[in-house]
């Protein structure tokens, strides 16, 4: 096996020959199963027209895997160290290019070509949920996302009204992307093993959001602040950005119980809800 093909799929000779260990605070658990990769490969259906946003590429074996398949990968990796790496073993791959940056602060529009990307990553999960939300706000730069996460993320993510998981992430994220949990991933896949399982997800932006938003900043901080305390009936919990008269008024208005809590409202009834926030005192909002 040629030394950089051993070096992606087996990440623990990689930083014993750097005389390293991956950084934690850094989320650096990485694949060495191939199997889970052929998986999400598989998953992302990918030809020689697709481009695609690789975050946190790491030591490079998805990434490999995704210039086989796809017309054109950019990658961004925050440690220094990898982007070295990686600038070697993609050195003779013109469709492979690499962004030194924060995820955090990439903008990834700016690697919109026109042609709709395909968004592909083992999320570093130490910033995974504020990574989702980037992701979601550049939605429409992107045909889909399969993601691995945690799969306590993962179960918030794809959770249903009722349960104890359901909150404000699975409403901004359901609202505006179709989500399925595809598969599961045991800490034995990475080096270093993580503590715990891991899940893939895909999501497809969806061409109309399943609430009527006109105003998704609003609505972010409607949603928000209706499960800031889950214990707290909607009524109170909604007095953290308005009135008590004024939630009360907007509750009315939309024909939901001030006694309910936030965890058993559907996505289409937070649609009602902040659809009817233009209604009620907006000065009285803070
Ligand atoms: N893709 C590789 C794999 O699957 O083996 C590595 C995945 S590892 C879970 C997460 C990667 O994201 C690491 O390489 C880490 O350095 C990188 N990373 C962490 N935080 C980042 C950030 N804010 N922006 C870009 N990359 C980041």
């Amino acid at each position: 096996m040629p030394n950089r093909i051993k070096t992606v799929t087996n990440p623990k000779e990689f930083f014993f020959s750097e005389n390293s260990y991956p950084n934690k605070s850094l989320g650096q658990n990485f694949i060495k199963d191939l199997r889970v990769i052929d998986r999400i490969i598989e998953l992302a259906e990918l030809s020689s027209e697709d481009e695609v946003l690789e975050i946190g590429p790491g030591l490079g074996a998805l990434t490999l895997a995704l210039t086989d398949n796809a017309g054109k990968v950019v990658a961004i990796e925050k440690d220094k160290k990898l982007v070295k790496h990686l600038s070697e073993l993609f050195r003779d791959y013109p469709n492979v290019k690499l962004v030194h940056q924060d995820a955090l602060k990439a903008d990834f529009s700016s690697f919109y070509s026109g042609k709709k990307m395909k968004a592909i990553s083992n999320l570093p999960y130490s910033v995974s949920s504020p990574i989702l939300f980037k992701l979601l706000q550049a939605r429409e730069y992107f045909s889909c996302m399969v993601l691995m996460l945690q799969l306590e993320v993962g179960e918030r993510i794809t959770a249903c009204p009722g349960g104890k998981t359901y909150g404000s992430i699975s409403v901004l994220l359901q609202t505006f992307m179709d989500i399925t949990t595809e598969f599961r991933v045991h800490p034995a896949s990475f080096w270093p093993k993580p503590k715990v399982d891991s899940i893939v997800l895909k999501l497809v932006p969806l061409k109309v959001p399943r609430a009527a938003v006109s105003d998704e900043k609003l609505y972010e901080k409607v949603v928000r602040a209706a499960f800031s305390s889950r214990r707290k009936m909607i009524g109170n919990s909604l007095q953290s950005i308005m009135s008590r008269d004024s939630a009360r008024e907007l509750l009315e208005l939309s024909g939901i119980d001030k006694t309910r809590r936030a965890e058993t409202l559907t996505i289409e009834e937070f649609g009602v809800l902040v659809d009817k926030v233009s209604l009620i005192e907006k000065q009285s909002m803070s």
